[in-house]
Parts: C-alpha cells; sequence; structure tokens
C-alpha cells in the first residue's frame, strides 16, 4: 500500500530527523537520572538545562520553563494560579469558547469547583468578541485563557490585546501556544503559556509551562520536588533533549518554514476553490486550511480517500464523534459542521504532495455530489 499523503500536522507533527539524532544518545550510553548527584546523573542533568535553554530562546526573557508530560499537564499546572488568586478573593475565570479541550474541559471543571466559568464567545471568523470579554472581566477575575493559534480553523486570537484587557482587571493570562509556538510571534505580556513537543517536529509526551517571574504557582504533582518543587517526577532527558533541539531548529529556519508553509497554503487555496474557508481569511496560520463544502458527508469522504491523512476537526473530537464546538461556536450549522475538513501542512510536506492530495479529495467530493 501507498504511504498516505500527511495532511493533518494539527493533531502531531512527524519527528524531525535532527531531533531523533539529539534524543538517542540519552536512551542509550547516557542513562543518567538527572537528579542523581553523581557525573552520570550530572550529565543528563546538563542536557536538561540546555534543553531548558533552547526552549527559552523562543520566550520571554522574564520567566522560567517548567517541563511537563504534554501541553494539556502545562495548561492544567497553569489552572492552579486561580486557586491562589482565589485566596484574593478572585474566583472568576474567563477563557474563550473555542479554546482546545485542555483548556475549555478544565476551565468547565474549575466552575464545578467553586469557580465562576465563562466561555467567551467568537464572531463568525472565529475572533474572540472583545465587547464580551470587556464586559465580562472585574474585580473578580482570577485567570483569562485564550489560544494563540485555533488548532481546527487556524485563527490567530489577540493575545496581547487580551492580555492587557486581562491586566488592567487585575487578572492573570494564561495563553496555549500550542499550534503557535516555534510558528508564529509569541505573545510578550502573558503570564503563564503552554506547548507541547509534538506539534513542533518533537517527540510526544513532553510540553512545557512557561511561567512569568513571580507567578506563584502551586504544585499540580506532588513527590520529589523536580522542576523548582511545581512538578513532581523523574524528568526524560531524551524527551527534554528532542523538544530542546525541535524549538531551535524552528528558530533557526523560521523564514524558511514560514514561506515553505504559505506556498503549500496558497497552492492550496487555489486547488480547493469550490470550498468555503471556516474562519478568518485573513487573522490566520498558514498551515491549517478548514474548509466545507455543503452537501458532503465527510465521513464517507474521509473513508474514500484512504491515501491522504486529513481530519474532520481535532483529533480529540475526530475520535470522539462529537461534532465540532469551535465550528458551533462560529454559528454554523450542524450540516455545514459535518460538510468540514481540516488539511494540516507542516515543513516535510511538498507542493506534489498537496496536489495530489487536492486531486483526490476533490474527486471523491464531485464522485458524492453528481
Ligand atoms: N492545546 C492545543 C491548541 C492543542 O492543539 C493541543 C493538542 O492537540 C493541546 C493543547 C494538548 O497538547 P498535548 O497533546 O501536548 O497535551
Amino acid at each position: 500500500m501507498m504511504k498516505p499523503i500527511y495532511l493533518d500536522n494539527q493533531a502531531t507533527t512527524p519527528l524531525a530527523p535532527e531531533v531523533f539524532d539529539a534524543m538517542l544518545p540519552w536512551l542509550k550510553d547516557n542513562f543518567g537520572n538527572p537528579h542523581s548527584p553523581h557525573v552520570i546523573g550530572r550529565r543528563a542533568a546538563a542536557a536538561v538545562e540546555v534543553a531548558r535553554d533552547q526552549v527559552a530562546g523562543l520566550l520571554p526573557k522574564n520567566g522560567r520553563v517548567i517541563f511537563t508530560g504534554s501541553a494539556t499537564e502545562a495548561i492544567n499546572l497553569a489552572f492552579g494560579s486561580a486557586r491562589t488568586m482565589a485566596g484574593q478573593g478572585r474566583d472568576q475565570i474567563a477563557v474563550i469558547d473555542t479554546e482546545h479541550a485542555a483548556v475549555r474541559d478544565t476551565a468547565l471543571w474549575y466552575g464545578t469547583q467553586g469557580f465562576d466559568s465563562r466561555l467567551l464567545p467568537v464572531g463568525r471568523d472565529g475572533l474572540v468578541d472583545l465587547e464580551e470579554l470587556a464586559s465580562c472581566l472585574g474585580s473578580k477575575t482570577a485567570l483569562v485563557g485564550a489560544m494563540l493559534v485555533n488548532n481546527e480553523i487556524g485563527v490567530i486570537q489577540p493575545v496581547e490585546q487580551i492580555t492587557d484587557m486581562a491586566h488592567r482587571a487585575g487578572a492573570l493570562m494564561l495563553c496555549d501556544a500550542v499550534q503557535g509556538f516555534g510558528r508564529v510571534d509569541i505573545p510578550q505580556h502573558a503570564d503563564l503559556i503552554a506547548l507541547s513537543g509534538h506539534k513542533i517536529y518533537g517527540p510526544k509526551g513532553i510540553g512545557a509551562l512557561w511561567v512569568r517571574d513571580g507567578i506563584d504557582l502551586p504544585p499540580l504533582i506532588h513527590g520529589g520536588g523536580q522542576e523548582q518543587g511545581i512538578r513532581s517526577g523523574t524528568l526524560s532527558p531524551a524527551l527534554c533533549a528532542g523538544l530542546g533541539v525541535a524549538a531551535q531548529i524552528c528558530a533557526e529556519r523560521h523564514q524558511q518554514d514560514k514561506t515553505h508553509i504559505a506556498g503549500l497554503a496558497t497552492r492550496a487555496q487555489s486547488l480547493f476553490g469550490d470550498w468555503t474557508v471556516n474562519g478568518s481569511l485573513h487573522q490566520r496560520y498558514a498551515g491549517n486550511l478548514n474548509i466545507r463544502r455543503d452537501g458532503l458527508d465527510i465521513a464517507r469522504l474521509m473513508s474514500d480517500v484512504r491515501g491522504v491523512a486529513f481530519s474532520a476537526g481535532s483529533a480529540c473530537a475526530s475520535g470522539s464523534g462529537r461534532p465540532s464546538h469551535v465550528l458551533a461556536a462560529l454559528g454554523l450549522e450542524p450540516a455545514q459542521i459535518k460538510s468540514s475538513i481540516r488539511l494540516g501542512f507542516g515543513r516535510y510536506n511538498s507542493i506534489e504532495e498537496v496536489e495530489q492530495a487536492a486531486q483526490l479529495i476533490n474527486q471523491a467530493a464531485e464522485n458524492q455530489l453528481s
């Protein structure tokens, strides 16, 4: 069977070869525990610190990087700041309705624990309604959560503006930067920034939380006191090294990757002219194209087009069969949601792959609609 064309780079990305090479030594001879004081442990600890600096290199200067097992864990850790703020009489949490489940469901869970959790609406373009945000913020707001790039529709939220509004209300700002880290400008004024290894051609099973200096975070995982007492558990030097090198390569290849992905996106847009783009056409990350064609049955389309790995929403939502809460928040009808697909372009895709995928998808769509 031919290898499918991989156009699902928002779900996960292939491991960069340089990342694989950087991880190997820490899986073979250099097996030390980075928390051991002897020479073998210290060598592993040094690798972890090099990786920390590489990740920090893409983040604001006035904070620290805490390694976690995933971005989901980083986000859950960040939410602990709301508990600290509750001690100061602030018990409201506000997040955008189109956030990834890692933020949205965590906010809703806090809503069951005595917090007043609000979901901020978006417009048809997927951008947060800033007037609603302004009317929601007040002296009770503890934490505001906004994603940098939406994982389903690629829309880039005005995080700096949201942060400014949150700060004026005295609240903390969490940015889920998972789909933007290493690819689009990182907001410089947020208090907490979450990122993930496997979306930047790094390994799965590692993420990080950047925490602005002076922010008080209670631990989420208790134990040996690793990661500055905030996240106990033995770190994997291999995973840390992988994430570090993945971040460094993103920095080094930034312009090259950006130009390449913009080229793929432009070609794709011309080939999917009969489809409608979901979300803003202008405020978006080029590597994400979420499009719909009325009347299509996407489940059937996906089973007809086995040669292309693409998605009908986020990986989690597709797996569960739940209709996308993101497309619903945009005001799309259920039938429009069910006729939407997401194509995700990445560093290792070629123009030929995009052309071939478009041909296969468009042909299958025509067969269905004729
Ligand atoms: N936030 C966004 C926007 C995502 O796209 C994802 C993964 O799909 C996550 C959070 C969760 O990341 P992880 O898989 O590292 O837990």
